[in-house]
């Protein structure tokens, strides 16, 4: 390491920027927006300077009076007597050494465009989460590099990062009052990685901040420490599906429950010193279905491990494949936190029926051929549980989760409610991962050649005229075709 990482105080000082092209402009815009007053040295003025000067010269008005000036003038030393910083952005190489010299006898920093030689600071890639600020650099050997980790950064700190620094920044003064120095941090972790830091980032100001209130309260009185509860959607399998979301709360968790559905490598990316523990309740595929007493029992035995570890005053993640609210049973894993005062977030997740219809280039509906899609289960006990008359209309579209095993019966109630045989059909095995297969077929010939190919869950079965192999050949080579593209 050669460079000292600092973030500089810049308001109301005077900086200097020789050049008035565009990437003069670009410097000078990043020091204007941290309150700098800057003059730009330079003959004439490209577009972009010519614009700033109009948005902040002296004819600006008041809210921001005359922070920017223009000097039409070639570039002599003492132009930065008063400055407490230069930066030289011309193509002129002669002009760019004197800049540097000049700052350097005046013993102040000095920055050149692309000349980590005659620079004494680099200006790093940033991310702007005002109050948060995180700059990447490579020390001027790669700055590509930097500005790549740049947008993957920007890609992962949330948006409303700045919303919750200024959220804890105006709350640390009474939590110093409140709480001895030993637990402050500990809380703040709590906070920050918590739900209230959820709930700050997803826009619940006012929620977040009567929650802090009741934490806060509860810390004082040295209640029992609660955890809680994410309960996450980890999509259909392929993790670069989860959301940005899911990641953070992967990151932040202690403590990882997780469902057979869950991919290995979707808990890759959870945090490596979390505790992973494997909940999947259901016997391997293929064999026989447990009855309804033990699977209720399977599952009263995941709530009461939820619970268990959230009063132990941990961060439990409750990861489940696709989304926990499309048959996930997150409804009663919810109902049950509640029912114990356990704080939860829910993390939506990508279905496995929109992941699998978009690997295989099925649009679920279509402005000619379908007109509403319906979400059903497959693994229904009574014939009666579903709407079969409505299920096996033409110009809709019909998923079946949990279907493989039931293909017979499936497509012998669709038969008796009117469906044609050759209504198409679509068959997704592993949807999203490495191993998909994807059968396309038609009523008549489903379960016949689904048993030919051997086709295993978890898949998905897609029953509509969207699933034809025509138009889902159309719409795949529009897609394969844009991903060349890209
Ligand atoms: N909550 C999950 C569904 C759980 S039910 C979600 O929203 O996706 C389990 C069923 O989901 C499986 O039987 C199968 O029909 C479907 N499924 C889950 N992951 C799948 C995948 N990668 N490919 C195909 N089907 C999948």
């Amino acid at each position: 390491m050669d460079h000292l990482p600092i973030f500089l105080h810049v308001e109301d000082r005077e900086a200097v920027v020789v050049g008035g092209g565009a990437v003069a402009a670009r410097k000078t815009e990043l020091l204007l927006r941290c309150g700098a007053r800057v003059t730009i040295v330079a003959p004439s003025l490209g577009r972009a300077a010519a614009e700033l000067l109009a948005a902040g010269g002296p004819e600006a008005g008041e809210a921001r009076p005359g922070r920017l000036t223009h000097l039409a003038a070639e570039f002599l030393p003492a132009h930065l007597d008063s400055a407490v910083l230069a930066i030289a952005a011309t193509d002129c190489r002669e002009t760019n050494v004197r800049v540097s010299e000049a700052a350097r006898e005046r013993r102040i920093p000095v920055n050149v465009a692309d000349d980590p030689e005659l620079s004494s600071f680099i200006l790093p890639a940033i991310v702007d989460r005002s109050p948060v600020l995180v700059a990447v650099g490579s020390q001027g050997s790669a700055p590509v590099l930097a500005r790549r980790l740049r947008e993957q950064l920007e890609a992962l700190l949330p948006s409303r990062l700045g919303a919750l620094a200024r959220f804890a920044g105006a709350r640390r003064h009474s939590v110093q009052q409140a709480l001895p120095t030993s637990e402050r941090r500990p809380f703040w972790e709590r906070i920050l990685g918590g739900r209230i830091g959820a709930q700050v980032l997803a826009g619940d100001e006012s929620g977040a901040a009567a929650a802090f209130e009741a934490d806060l309260g509860a810390f004082r009185t040295r209640g029992p420490r609660l955890g809680e509860v994410y309960l996450i959607g980890a999509g259909p399998g392929d993790p670069d599906l989860l959301t940005l979301r899911a990641l953070q709360c992967l990151q932040e968790a202690d403590v990882i429950l997780y469902d057979r559905l869950v991919s290995e490598a979707v808990l890759d990316r959870a945090r490596r010193e979390a505790e992973r523990v494997f909940v999947g309740k259901c016997p391997p595929y293929g064999a026989p279905r447990r009855d309804a007493e033990a699977d209720g029992a399977a599952q009263e035995r995941i709530h009461e491990l939820l619970i268990g570890y959230a009063r132990r005053g941990l961060r439990v993640a409750r990861l489940k494949g696709g989304d926990p609210f499309i048959f996930g049973r997150g409804g009663e894993e919810i109902g049950a936190l509640a029912r114990h005062g356990i704080p939860f977030t829910v993390v939506p997740g990508i279905t496995a029926g929109l992941g699998a219809a978009a690997a295989a280039g099925i649009a679920l509906t279509h402005r000619q051929l379908s007109h509403s899609v319906t979400f059903a289960t497959g693994q229904f006990a009574e014939d009666d549980a579903l709407d079969w008359l409505a299920l096996a209309r033409p110009r809709q579209t019909v998923v079946f989760y949990m279907a493989v095993a039931q293909l017979e019966r499936i497509v012998a109630r669709l038969r008796e409610a009117g469906a044609a045989p050759d209504r198409p059909a679509a068959l997704i095995e592993r949807a999203t991962l490495p191993e998909q297969r994807v059968l396309r077929t038609r009523l008549d010939d489903l379960a016949r050649l689904a048993r030919a190919r051997d086709i295993a869950a978890p898949a998905l079965l897609i029953i509509g005229e969207v699933a034809s192999a025509a138009e889902a050949a159309a719409i795949e080579s529009v897609t394969n075709a844009l991903k060349g593209v890209a």
